[in-house]
């Protein structure tokens, strides 16, 4: 097989028709994705296969996994199978090239304004952490993510900061939280800590601590669990989650350094240092040259510019500890930043492969939950896969944090690695499977831009201008668009139709664009317009009447919370809607401070729907509406 894909590479003559030869003698996965997709973006799928190890080779004389092009050839009992994804990279990849040719559209969906999730997947010892974290001798593709964020942040227009959480036997654990006074964290871990594990002192990490949070007071810092919440809007996160800002590369590199430091990590046969935890790395982008209401409104543009010179050398620790009801919405605001995250699976093993290693029993323990986080992932890739009706990402907390990752609204990226060694090769045909379930699975990613709304009537007007004008050149009347539609003018039909308030589809617009007669039209603002066109438009369940709602789903205090928040956005950003023994509404700009609980928040709306028509009414109309309807209760 090995020779014959040799001969393949080698070839003068046409290698794409002796691959389909070869393909027509092999059997294909039967779960190689199937094309099933619906609306929305499917999860982009790359297939990393990791060189030999040196205890390896003395096993294997060849790789029972090969590469060509698209397809990753895995030989089982001399019998070969065949998967298709649209990145593959060989033994010979780099991290660099895995960053190059997969990894940075995840960080520019960022910047656009995404929440992005780059997922690293695999058996254990397949190069998950390789990838992420990198090793001593090459960057990983964070490192490399960071270094392209901060280089295009020439402007200082975005704020980054960082948190680093594991959850270890599904504990959620914060990792950038150092127990300074008591080393019961660290001691607790230390027996499951190998000791080629990044070398840092206590000393060096209190001294880094210190020079990143320098206001932090860290003596009640002592290790606790976690707790994640569903956020009405946001979905699950983790409330109490410690962020970091950093401006530089050291800054990262300093972060990173402190929280591998805390990760919990073992020694077992099958990798010396088989990460023990699940980790997730996240990064959060927000600009800060917009006020705080407007934040996030906008997609972030990218400027790929300038040098690090202009990034400061100061960082400073943006949580806090103390929740008042106004910090509580401050941070319900600061939780519509968005998310860049890269997530480190733990290892998966048999339990066979513990003989023999030191402290059995607790790797036995841990992988007993390590295995059934994972095993509720892939349940959760099958079900999204099939389309069922209960996904259950609520089986294991880690599911539970990727649930917007995973059929959600954010941008996904999958990358699976796999080893080559003929010993784990029913393994690696099992994450082939499962990556290429996962393939099959659609987000439909949004940019998060809850505060754009009370601009939405006068993008709507423009919106209707613009068509028109569209139906005008159509007509020949008009020249050329360019005075009208600009590059300032088109990123705001962007949003206007990227948001979910924004849903009549435009056919209209789509049939002009696909008219010949539009050829003075600029080609690239066309294939902007085109582009958005496309997008997937899904009206939101809290945009309906509450009736409509309960037809389909229970109108509990979350559902609640997202119907008045819809509401109220139509005419204000300039809300707090707090969930605390009732529910608190509270909008300065509409002089509003109600609170009730469920049932009388129940009735109100019920009956606010059936009096009030938004689509059809002006700003101020609903104002009036709204303010009558919270005089009645207070
Ligand atoms: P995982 O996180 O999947 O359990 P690791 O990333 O820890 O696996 O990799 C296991 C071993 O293989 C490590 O020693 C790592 O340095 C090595 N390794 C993994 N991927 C590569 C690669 N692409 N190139 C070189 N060495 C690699
Ligand atoms: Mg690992």
């Amino acid at each position: 097989m090995a020779h014959r894909l040799n001969q393949l590479r080698t070839s003068t003559l046409t290698t794409h028709d002796q691959f389909t030869s070869l393909s027509s003698t092999v059997t294909s996965s039967p779960r190689t994705p199937g094309k099933k997709l619906t609306k929305g973006d499917p999860i982009v799928t790359g297939i990393r296969l990791r060189p030999f190890l040196e205890r390896e080779s003395a096993i294997d004389e060849t790789s029972a996994v090969q590469i060509f092009e698209n397809n990753v050839i895995c030989t089982q009992n001399s019998r070969p199978q065949i998967f298709k994804f649209t990145h593959c990279f060989d033994a010979s990849a780099k991290n660099k090239n895995v960053y190059d040719g997969m990894i940075r559209s995840a960080v520019l969906a960022s910047l656009q304004g995404y929440n992005t999730t780059v997922l690293a997947y695999g058996q254990t010892a397949s190069g998950k952490s390789h990838s992420i974290f990198g090793s001593s001798c090459e960057e990983g593709i964070l490192s490399l993510s960071i270094h392209d964020l901060i280089t295009m942040n020439g402007n200082n227009h975005l704020k980054f900061e960082l948190s680093f959480l594991e959850i270890y036997n599904e504990k959620v654990t914060d990792l950038l939280a150092i127990p300074t006074t008591s080393n019961e964290h660290l001691n607790q871990k230390s027996s499951t800590k190998s000791s080629t594990t990044l070398s840092f002192s206590k000393h060096a990490r209190t001294h880094i601590l210190n020079k990143l949070v320098p206001s932090s007071n860290t003596t009640n810092n002592s290790t606790r669990t976690l707790e994640i919440r569903e956020h009405p809007l946001l979905g699950p996160y983790v409330p109490d989650l410690k962020y970091i800002q950093v401006k530089s590369k050291e800054d990262f590199q300093n972060v990173l350094n402190l929280g591998n430091q805390q990760r919990s990590v073992a020694s077992t046969n099958a990798n010396q240092r088989s990460s023990r935890s699940h980790a997730i790395f996240t990064v959060k982008i927000s600009r800060i040259d917009l006020p705080q209401s407007t934040n996030m409104r906008l997609s972030f543009g990218l400027n790929t510019a300038h040098s690090l010179s202009n990034i400061g050398k100061h960082a400073t620790l943006s949580s806090s500890s103390k929740k008042s009801a106004k910090q509580q919405a401050q941070d319900e605001l600061d939780a519509q930043a968005v998310r860049l995250n890269f997530v480190d699976l733990a290892g998966s093993e048999k339990s066979q492969q513990f003989n023999g290693t030191q402290g059995k029993n607790d790797r036995f323990a841990e992988s007993i939950h390590i295995n059934q986080s994972l095993s509720t992932l892939r349940n959760v890739i099958d079900a999204l896969s099939r389309q069922q009706n209960h996904i259950p990402y609520r089986d294991s907390n880690l599911t539970y944090l990727l649930k917007n990752s995973l059929g959600g609204d954010a941008k996904t990226f999958m990358l699976a690695t796999i080893s080559p060694s003929s010993t784990v090769i029913d393994e690696t045909i099992n994450t082939l499977r499962y990556a290429g379930l996962a393939s099959t699975i659609t987000n439909v990613p949004r940019i998060k831009t809850p505060h754009l709304r009370h601009e939405i009537d006068e993008l709507r007007e423009e919106n209707a201008r613009l068509k028109q004008e569209l139906f005008l050149v159509k007509s020949k009347s008009m020249p050329s668009i360019h005075p009208t539609i600009n590059k300032i003018s088109l990123p705001r039909i962007d949003e206007c139709i990227q948001t979910s308030f924004l849903l009549e589809a435009s056919t209209s617009q789509e049939e002009l664009i696909n008219d010949e007669k539009l050829d003075t039209v600029d080609e690239e603002i066309l294939a902007q317009i085109e582009n958005q066109c496309r997008r997937p438009k899904r009206k939101r369940l809290s945009e309906q009447p509450l009736h409509e709602i309960a037809k389909v789903r229970q109108i509990d205090d979350t559902m609640l919370h997202r119907r008045l928040g819809t509401i109220l956005s139509y005419v204000t950003d300039d809300f707090s809607i707090i969930n605390d023994n009732g529910i608190l509404v509270i909008s300065n700009e509409l002089n509003i401070n109600v609170k009730m609980n469920s049932s009388s928040w129940t009735n109100a709306l019920e009956r606010f729907d059936r009096d009030v028509d938004i689509n059809s009414m002006t700003k101020k109309e609903i104002v009036d509406s709204l303010n009558v309807l919270f005089d009645n209760q207070e």
